[in-house]
């Protein structure tokens, strides 16, 4: 075993409801239009425009409560409520029907945009990479066991200083659940630790510092996060 050239950084990880133990994470994923309404709300047509997946890197996870810094390099930043996959065990190439035996878990996550950089990368042909996967880009609450049952269905808004901004259900979503591991893991090896978030309705907006985010999913912890003022080099 070779030691390493300096202590590695700690291990990225999400709360778990009821357990003091922790959801290890291992990669994020992230699928994009994959709510009608909000696909119209980008001037797109949503038979023209299929579900898309993108990464944040691990380590943007960000803890219920916490306060979230304003980023860095934008001045449109985004706010985006979504139901997160927790995986428990990994596949490859494995059947829609059988990927609900993968989940770990459900829980409420912010896909937290640089909306101007993404619109620019759009304009351009460009990678999402810098308007997605930037520090603290990805709260999470903590994660329900599937042993509460699956999520196939209910509520899912999001309220900025109290006033409701984005409502549905995720019942709407272009694609369930088991498509989106499906598809996944065709792509890639999935792996126990993987977080998915499964895509936003309309309603996205802008937020500033001083903002109280809340968001949840009918059944999960309500996740509640405060924009603070940029990070000072
Ligand atoms: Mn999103």
């Amino acid at each position: 075993m070779s030691a390493y050239v300096f202590p590695p950084p700690a291990q990225p990880s999400v709360a778990v409801a009821g357990s003091d133990a922790r959801f290890p994470v291992h990669r994020i994923y992230c699928i994009g239009l994959n709510y009608v309404d909000h696909v119209r709300e980008f001037g797109r047509d949503p038979e023209r425009a299929p579900p898309v997946f993108f990464m944040k890197p691990a380590d943007a996870v960000t803890d219920n409560g916490a306060a979230v810094p304003y980023p860095p390099a934008t001045h449109n930043f985004h706010y985006e409520i979504e139901l997160v996959v927790a995986l428990a065990r990994g596949a490859r190439e494995v059947a829609a029907q059988d990927a609900p035996g993968l989940v770990f878990g459900y829980a409420v996550g912010n896909d937290l945009t640089r909306r101007d950089l993404q619109s620019a990368a759009k304009e351009r042909g460009e990678p999402w990479d810098t308007s997605k996967g930037f520090d603290c880009s990805a709260p999470v609450a903590a994660i329900r066991p599937v042993s509460a049952g699956h999520i196939t269905r209910g509520r899912i808004w999001l309220s900025v200083n109290g006033t409701l901004r984005q409502e549905s259900d995720v019942s709407r979503m272009i694609w369930g659940v088991p498509q989106i591991i499906a598809a996944l893991s065709r792509l890639y090896e999935l792996r126990a630790g993987d977080l998915i978030f499964t895509g936003t309705p309309s309603g996205i907006g802008a937020v500033q510092p001083g903002d109280v985010l809340e968001g949840g999913v009918e059944g999960l912890e309500v996740l509640r996060n405060t924009i603070a003022p940029p990070a000072r080099a």
